[in-house]
């Protein structure tokens, strides 16, 4: 097996064992390329999110967030060309009935032989490729007919376009401004995989941001270089981050210039954002075919005009996999092999785990308060009285807890505890009624 195959399949494994991802459904046997966040999972998500929604949002003035539903009205995906242009070329091979992506077969071809009696040499016997919509289709209300087709969204941006006018109006925003939001989006994926890095249904970070023809170029590099920068914030190695334009063969029909910011995953550079200059085209489009009036008034120069729209779109489970990925080492310490997550500390999902060093003379109780008293201030920490302190370090280890916290002898004499760092293993101590502190100090730098 490739190295590349042995690491995606650990990471699966410690994701399962940890509590981060499980498959749906497993219970039946999983359901096709869908996976559900465990307790661990869904912290570090929500901490991508919120590291995301903070700078995006929250730290400036020209961005306003959103939350659109998933169900639109099934015009809008007439308009952005989705119903029509959606498509992947899709492509079966006769004699395992798999079916792949045209442009993806040196990446997946199945390599089964056609028939019995075939050749040593004989290779897939692929049919001719079809076109296949990636949008699923569902129907509104109680009668499934033609007329009550309507689509779970495949990206959340036009959520974000049909929103322009009620956004610019009701925040009093002016040109330049962007609309950012969060959420579901699905595509029928024909060759999902790699775990969490293709699914068919994901979560998605979008930005629009809309601008006057003629500077849209300059707020191009803006975002990219903004964007490039939180990707290096998240504390992932930069060596692995890189950018690649599209050619003009790649570009999707709206665009006049995209740039994606790939990662080197275990299986190779992928994509994990893009940055879009997409025009005047989405609200051109909406306009045209809703016969609503879309362009921006400046009163104030006396102008009006359709803006430019600058995307950037990231995948949160790609991001999620991503830092999954990046954090995993294993490592000799002690004549044995330990693993270890090291997240940032601000994404993983448990900042401390609390130690009794052993179950009596009151040692118990200590740790037991300062748990909860870290978790009345937000700061999530776990307590564990089971197994050694190796194997408790080890657990926290794969989670990725940067602090290991034991309360031992010394404890009930000065006060103090041990406090172990997850990637240093050095060990200092500190006064535990001043540890919410350090914490928040660590947490902080
Ligand atoms: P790809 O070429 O990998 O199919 P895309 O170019 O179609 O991706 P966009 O439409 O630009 O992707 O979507 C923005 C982001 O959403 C992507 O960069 C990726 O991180 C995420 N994304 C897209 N499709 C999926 C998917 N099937 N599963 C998980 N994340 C996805």
């Amino acid at each position: 097996m490739a190295q590349d195959e042995v690491i995606m399949d650990k990471l699966v494994s410690l994701a399962k064992r940890r509590g981060f991802i499980f498959q749906s459904s497993e219970i039946y046997g999983g359901a096709g390329s869908v996976w559900d966040y465990g307790p661990l999972g869904i912290e570090l998500k929500r901490n991508v999110k919120e590291s995301w929604w903070s700078r995006m949002v929250l730290q400036r003035e020209d961005v306003e967030g959103i939350d659109a539903s998933i169900l639109m009205h099934p015009r809008v995906w007439e308009a952005s060309g989705h119903v029509e242009g959606f498509t992947d070329p899709l492509i079966e091979c006769k004699a395992c009935k798999l079916r792949f992506r045209e442009d993806q077969l040196s990446e997946s071809a199945c390599g089964r032989k056609p028939s019995v009696g075939a050749g040593e040499d004989a290779q897939c016997e692929l049919g001719a490729p079809r076109k296949f919509n990636l949008m699923f289709r569902t129907f509104m209300g109680p009668v499934e007919t033609e007329g009550s087709v309507v689509y779970l969204r495949p990206e959340t941006a036009q959520g974000s376009y049909v929103n322009f006018l009620n956004v610019q109006a009701s925040a009093r925003q002016k040109v330049p401004f962007g609309v950012a939001q969060i959420g579901k989006a699905f595509r029928n994926e024909i060759t999902p995989g790699n775990f969490i890095f293709r699914t068919r249904e994901f979560e998605q970070a979008e930005m629009q941001f809309f601008v006057e023809p003629g500077t849209d170029e300059e707020w191009f590099d803006v975002w990219l270089e903004d964007r490039l920068e939180w990707h290096r914030s998240l504390g992932v190695d930069p060596e692995k981050l890189r950018l690649h334009e599209h050619g003009p063969d790649e570009l999707a029909h709206y665009a006049k210039k995209a740039v994606d910011i790939q990662y080197r995953f275990p299986f190779g550079w992928k994509e994990l954002e893009g940055i879009h200059n997409r025009t005047d085209f989405d609200l051109g489009r909406h306009e045209e075919f809703s016969g609503k009036r879309m362009e921006y008034i400046d009163s104030g120069a006396g102008k009006r005009f359709l803006p430019f729209v600058v995307e950037t779109a990231v995948g949160v489970d790609r991001t999620v996999l991503m830092l999954l990925a990046d954090a995993y080492r294993e490592e000799e310490v002690e004549g044995e092999t330990r693993v270890v997550l090291s997240l940032a500390p601000r994404l993983a999902p448990l900042k401390a785990a609390v130690f009794p060093l052993v179950k009596k003379d009151g040692l118990p109780e200590i740790a037991r308060g300062l748990v909860e008293e870290l978790r009345r201030d937000a700061i999530p920490a776990f307590y564990d009285a089971s197994g050694s302190i190796g194997r408790r370090y080890r657990r926290q280890d794969e989670a990725g807890t940067p602090w290991c916290i034991t309360v031992d002898g010394q404890t009930n004499e000065d006060g103090s505890v041990t406090v172990r760092d997850r990637d240093t293993l050095e060990q200092i101590r500190v006064d535990a009624s001043k540890l919410r502190e350090w914490i928040r100090d660590q947490l902080a730098n």
